[in-house]
């Protein structure tokens, strides 16, 4: 048999190392366990980056997918297919818009954000020809295409990847001062993550998603919300906009819209915004392709039930008074986060949040580490209360260290 090393080996002999993974090679998966290839089993409290949410194999979406390979699995957009309107609908009714333009990935529905949102500048609020700016906040992450790194504050993201795309203005995450100071007559945008995701789960002061809603639509500009990462039941809402009651004017969304098996990704707004579009003018081959569409209305018919957001409000408030416990101990600093979702800043002198990610991995649990001293904790919303607890003993044991 093959071993994980081995496997590390050819891997790294043959692929670009623009990844640095932890050393663990997994063959299986099931629920929120995975399983490598001599036998071990970890229990996944990264989730994809929330595209598993639903957990890994999850029985339905893996019905829906399986039935849609014998039936038929790419169109193109050149014509109809039978799955295509039921999730368009299905999707703007859950996000409570009109309509629905499908993409694969998350920087390609980002992609398709920035242009609409140029375009409706241009056509419908009458911006001069070439001024349209849309503002972002620093540290944001919405993806790696070239102009999504032009925005970006990480030099790791952006060195020696120019010519910059220009157009954008950054402006600190949460403050709302420097976010009205920014916008002018030709701001045709506000694009943000309602919870900041790869900051290391960053939450905004109360009030700054009502005072972004408010902003914008005084001074008719778009309020673009990425939820790619924080939608779809990972905060306990089907949004994280929710948490403050704020509808924005387009939705952003990926990862778990395509239940960890297929990339599925979508932009939802309003007719006024996305009826800019006419034929030829913005597309891709595999967007809402029949598969993708199969999955993703079984996504969306999950969480129509509340049953995920119920779970992850139930287990968040869990894991987030648990990990509060932890705070001042010595080793964490500072636990941030809604939901099943937590940043967690390690006191540097216990190690870097690599180090603690290895000495995890060594008890069976996987995460993440981002920026240095934070990990992520983003388990699958089916995870059950006892693994939860597991998984944070084995945190609590290594930290004791
Ligand atoms: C992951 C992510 C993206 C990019 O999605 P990809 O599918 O990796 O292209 C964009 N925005 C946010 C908030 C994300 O978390």
């Amino acid at each position: 048999m093959v071993t994980s090393s081995e496997l590390i080996t050819t891997s790294d002999a043959y692929s670009a190392h623009n990844y640095h993974p932890l050393p663990v090679v997994v063959a299986s998966a099931e629920g929120a366990w995975m399983t490598d290839v001599e036998g071990r089993r970890y229990l996944d409290m990264l989730a994809g980056y929330s595209a598993l949410n639903f957990g890994h194999g999850n029985p339905r979406l893996v019905n829906a997918a399986k039935a849609q390979l014998d039936r038929v699995t790419l169109t193109s957009r050149a014509f109809h297919h039978e799955r295509f309107a039921d999730f368009c609908a299905s999707l703007a009714e859950l996000c409570g818009m009109e309509t629905v333009l499908p993409m694969n990935t998350g920087a390609e529905a980002v992609e398709t954000a920035v242009k609409t949102a140029r375009k409706w500048g241009y056509q419908v609020k009458g911006v001069p020809a070439g001024q349209a700016k849309i503002i972002v906040a620093d540290n944001n992450f919405h993806g790696r295409t070239t102009t999504i790194v032009s925005f970006s504050t990480d030099e790791d993201a952006r060195r020696d990847f120019g010519p910059y795309t220009p157009g954008f203005e950054i402006v600190p995450y949460g403050d709302l001062a420097a976010l009205e100071a920014a916008v002018d007559e030709h701001t045709v945008a506000v694009l943000l993550e309602p919870i900041q995701g790869e900051a290391g789960v960053l939450v905004p002061p109360p009030g700054y998603l009502t005072g972004v809603r408010e902003l914008t639509r005084d001074r008719n500009v778009l309020f673009i919300a990425d939820e790619i990462q924080s939608g779809l039941g990972r905060t306990g809402a089907t949004f994280a906009c929710e948490q403050e009651d704020v509808v924005p004017d387009m939705y952003v969304l990926g990862k778990a819209l395509g239940g960890g098996v297929v990339p599925v990704s979508a932009v939802v707004s309003s007719r006024a915004v996305l009826g800019v579009y006419r034929p030829g003018e913005h597309g891709s081959t595999f967007g809402g392709n029949p598969l993708a569409c199969a999955v993703g209305q079984e996504v969306i018919a999950m969480l129509r039930t509340g049953e995920y957001q119920q779970r992850a409000t139930e287990l968040g408030e869990h894991l987030h008074r648990e990990l509060g416990l932890l705070v001042g101990d010595g080793a964490v600093r500072a636990v941030r986060g809604r939901g099943l979702w937590a940043g967690v800043d390690i006191d540097p002198a216990h190690g870097t949040g690599r180090e603690i990610s290895e000495r995890l991995m060594e008890r069976g649990v996987l995460v993440k580490d981002t920026h240095g001293s934070t990990i992520r904790i983003a388990p699958p919303l089916v995870i059950t209360k006892e693994d939860l607890d597991w998984g944070l003993a084995q945190l609590r044991a290594v930290l004791s260290h």
